[in-house]
This record gives C-alpha cells, sequence and structure tokens, in this order.
C-alpha cells in the first residue's frame, strides 16, 4: 500500500464501524474491544519491528476512512454501527483511509431503526461519553474534535480503473480497508 507521514499538528479526524456485542464496541475484523477514551495500537504481526505501530509497509494501527461509510452497509443489519474517531500521534495516510497510533471514539451515528440497535447505540454512547448523533450530522460532530485529512494530502488510488476515485468508494473496499489487519490468525 502507499503512504504517506504526514506533519500533523492537530488531531485528524475518521470514520469507522464497529460490531456491537450488547452496548459494547467491537473492532469488525479484530478481537479488539474499543472502550472510553484513549486506544493506542499494538501492531501484533508474527514479525514485530521496532518503534510504535502503525510502521510504513506494516499493516498494524487503528484504522479509520476519510469520510463516514455509506449507510447501507450498516442500517440493514443488526449490530454494525457507523461512528467517528479523532486520530493522532503517528499517521499513516492511505487512499480512501488512515492508520492512527492514538485514536479515540467522539461520535456515534444513530441507527434509523428503532429497537435493540438503537438502545445499544446509546448505551454505547453513554459509556464511552460521546454523542449520539443523526447519521447525517457525523462529520460536524467529528470535527469539533479535529480536522477532516486535506485531500491534497491523501495519496492517490492507485487501484486500475479507479485512478479517480471521487467520493466514496464501494463497500467492499472499505471493508479492506478498515480493520485491514490486527484480526486473529
Ligand atoms: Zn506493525
Amino acid at each position: 500500500m502507499e503512504a504517506a507521514a504526514p506533519d500533523l499538528i492537530r488531531a485528524v479526524v475518521g470514520f469507522r464501524q464497529w460490531r456491537l456485542r450488547g452496548p459494547e464496541l467491537w473492532s469488525v475484523r479484530a478481537d479488539e474491544a474499543w472502550t472510553r477514551g484513549l486506544q493506542t495500537a499494538v501492531c501484533l504481526n508474527e514479525v514485530a519491528h521496532e518503534g510504535p505501530a502503525p510502521q510504513n509497509g506494516c499493516t498494524c494501527g487503528l484504522y479509520a476512512w476519510y469520510a463516514p461509510p455509506p449507510r447501507t452497509s450498516s442500517a440493514g443489519t443488526s449490530d454494525l454501527v457507523a461512528g467517528a474517531i479523532a486520530a493522532w500521534g503517528r499517521v499513516e495516510l492511505h487512499a480512501h483511509g488512515l492508520r492512527a497510533e492514538h485514536a479515540m471514539v467522539v461520535a456515534l451515528a444513530l441507527p434509523f431503526s428503532w429497537g435493540a440497535k438503537r438502545r445499544n447505540v446509546l448505551a454505547a454512547a453513554r459509556a464511552l461519553e460521546v454523542p449520539a448523533v443523526p447519521a447525517r450530522r457525523l462529520v460536524a460532530a467529528a470535527r469539533e474534535h479535529g480536522e477532516l485529512v486535506p485531500r491534497h494530502m491523501r495519496p492517490p488510488d492507485l487501484t486500475p480503473n479507479k485512478r479517480a476515485a471521487p467520493g466514496e468508494p464501494a463497500p467492499a473496499r472499505l471493508y479492506a480497508v478498515a480493520d485491514g489487519l490486527r484480526q486473529r490468525r
């Protein structure tokens, strides 16, 4: 993957999905709970490297996309929830998202549906001490905590036939970018 090391003073914000286990947030692809406050990435690759996560050339770090995932990627599920993080420390920028050393959840998106999922999102937000906002307000809620990664700092998408790649990538690709590694072997 192409990556760049930006010189970012303030926190940047990004967007993710998590899987709800009751009122708890878990990474979609990793056995990793997200709790209130600071999360710090740890490299779990079998061949460990020197220094903190993420490292260029590795896949470690806390993952987020530059834009919220499409509503359709979580709306039809009982347990996927979208939200925003603030990220800082070492940050690696990729075409559609970033990998960060430190992150914290700053907002969760409310589902359209009522019932258990909505109750779990509200309970998760209470436990994290973050707002649960309508999805259309997620970007604004995130920007209270940092900057969106400027477009000119994002490396180009080198995937064939996606040179311009404006807007949000396909859900399948989003899925590959977020929670790309740190999954159990
Ligand atoms: Zn690593």
